[in-house]
């Protein structure tokens, strides 16, 4: 019923086609592909008009009139603009909230490790009283930031030490990580690559670097996974993310390609028909999204999902254990049940990395593993994702659940199942325990 209501609410009436939108789209592109210039790049352009099968939402549509007047929906529905009007210095911030002190002097000083961007979109989300909100303390910085507390570090998973070309991390035998860009249109405050995102020298979107990536993922034949990352992948235009796509495709031994995206939350008008139909052509194509809070779940996300999943690309979400944004049963309950009634399956749920600045929203381990018992038996088994801590010092995922196996007694193996009843199951076939 909540859903209905969100995809019901725009009175406003959209482009010519029912519930589509019509837009002229300039293709400014940021990212030269290192071939040509930005400027020969944009000359061959021809502008295009894209069909967006969602309309905005009356709450952004009610956050663009009153701070971008001048702006029509037509740019507003444009992601470049979105992209390029994200919100970066205290000014412009204050003119949308009221900054408290420990945010203004954040933003003033943005001494932290992580540059500050928020797409206009994602703007219209954030309360604009309450610093405590949940999406706000995502994406706005604090002076917390600026503590750097014992067992953080700038590569808590050592990434790099498993990096054998610039853009690859190569840590498990038969999949790899690409880091394809290190631009995000909107940068989270616990970002796990804070060492190396948002950096003026672009350094991860160079031709020559990809082909390297490329030519050690067509070497080693015992990569069949390639999930690509970033930064976010989805900030790369159609044509460069289509020319990375089609040259892992050809590689025989590549069985299943990975996109890892915010996009479709921060930036849902980013996923439009003509990406929609470039993706549909590099299946088996999976994607998971990072999505923190029940409160993205808006009708243009959840719009853009659920074009993804009419595309069939399977859906999975990740998202990160937050301090005071999303670490109780009830707000953890709302999140994925609304994630499955747009076709996302809860995947993940990843302990905090220990980034530098980064205790502020940390939970302790017993938080997370509240939540999973919280969740398994009371709801969907669909709906229950997978409590992983990423090993500091690079040991990988390791899956952490309450305490159902309780030891073994006579052969048997004692369980406790989700209301805390013990149980026996004759563990006939296995040698003799004695409880533990
Ligand atoms: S979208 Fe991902 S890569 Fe970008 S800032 Fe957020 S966590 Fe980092």
């Amino acid at each position: 019923m909540e859903n209905e209501a969100l995809f019901n609410e725009d009175a406003e009436p959209p482009g010519t086609v029912p519930g589509l939108v019509k837009v002229k789209n300039n293709l400014t592109d940021f990212f030269s592909l290192g071939l040509e210039t930005n400027q020969t790049y944009l000359a061959k352009q021809k502008p295009q008009r894209y069909l967006f099968p969602f309309k905005d939402s009356s709450r952004s549509r009610i956050f663009r009139k009153r701070h971008y007047p001048d702006i029509s929906r037509f740019e507003w529905f444009d992601w470049h603009w979105q992209m390029r009007n994200a919100i970066r210095d205290v000014s412009r911030l204050e003119q949308m909230l009221k900054l408290s002190d420990n945010e203004r002097q954040a933003m003033m000083h943005q001494s932290g490790a992580l540059p500050v961007a928020i797409t206009p979109y994602y703007a219209s989300l954030l309360d604009p009283h309450d610093p405590s909100a949940p999406l706000r303390r995502c994406v706005v910085p604090v002076v917390d930031e600026c503590l750097h507390t014992s067992g953080e570090a700038e590569d808590p998973l050592c990434e790099d030490a498993d990096s054998p070309v610039p853009g690859i991390i190569h840590r498990y035998p038969d999949r790899v990580l690409f880091l394809v860009t290190d631009i995000c249109s909107t940068y989270c405050r616990y970002c796990t690559r804070s060492r190396i995102i948002g950096r003026d020298d672009q350094h991860f979107v160079d031709m020559e670097k990809w082909e390297a990536a490329i030519n050690y993922i067509e070497n080693n034949s015992n990569i069949r996974d390639v999930l690509l990352s970033g930064g976010d992948p989805l900030t790369l235009s159609d044509e460069k993310l289509e020319w990375i796509l089609a040259r892992l495709k050809n590689i025989p031994h590549v069985e299943l390609i990975r996109i890892g995206t915010k996009v479709p939350v921060v930036l849902p008008q980013r996923i439009t028909p003509a990406l929609i139909s470039m993706l549909k052509k590099y299946h088996p194509l999976w994607m998971s999204i990072h999505i923190t809070h029940v409160d993205e779940l808006t009708p243009e996300m959840s719009a853009a999902c659920i074009s993804l999943a009419d595309a069939g690309i399977p859906l999975g979400s990740q998202t990160v254990l937050l301090s005071g944004i999303n670490d109780d049963v009830s707000t953890m309950a709302r999140l994925v049940h609304g994630l499955i009634q747009i076709r996302v399956r809860p995947y993940y749920l990843y302990q905090c990395d220990p980034i530098p600045g980064s205790s502020h929203l940390r939970t302790p381990i017993s938080k997370g593993l509240e939540i999973i018992q919280g969740l398994r038996g009371h709801t969907t088994g669909y709906a229950v994702p997978t409590y992983v801590v990423d090993a500091p010092g690079g040991g990988g995922k390791i899956p952490l659940l309450p305490e159902y196996a309780v030891g073994w007694d006579k052969g048997d193996l004692i369980l406790r199942n989700y209301e805390g009843n013990i149980f026996r199951y004759p563990d006939n076939h296995a040698e003799s325990k004695d409880i533990h």
